[in-house]
C-alpha cells in the first residue's frame, strides 16, 4: 500500500526481490530504489514478483 503521496509524479512499482542463493526476500520501490545486494551473500538479487496494483 502507498499511504504518503509526496513525489507522485511519476508510477511507482513495489517489487518483492529474492536472493537467489539464501531466498531471503524483501520489498522494494523501483525506481526510488535500487536492486539491493544481499547482505549476506554479497549478490544482487533478483525480482521474484511484482506487486504493484493499479495506480496506472
Ligand atoms: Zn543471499
Amino acid at each position: 500500500m502507498h499511504r504518503s503521496s509526496f513525489k507522485d509524479r511519476y508510477k511507482r512499482e513495489f517489487v518483492e526481490v529474492e536472493c537467489p542463493k539464501c531466498r531471503r526476500s524483501r520489498v522494494i520501490s523501483l525506481p526510488e530504489e535500487e536492486i539491493p545486494k544481499c547482505e549476506y551473500c554479497r549478490i544482487p538479487m533478483v525480482i521474484k514478483e511484482v506487486l504493484t496494483e493499479g495506480k496506472y
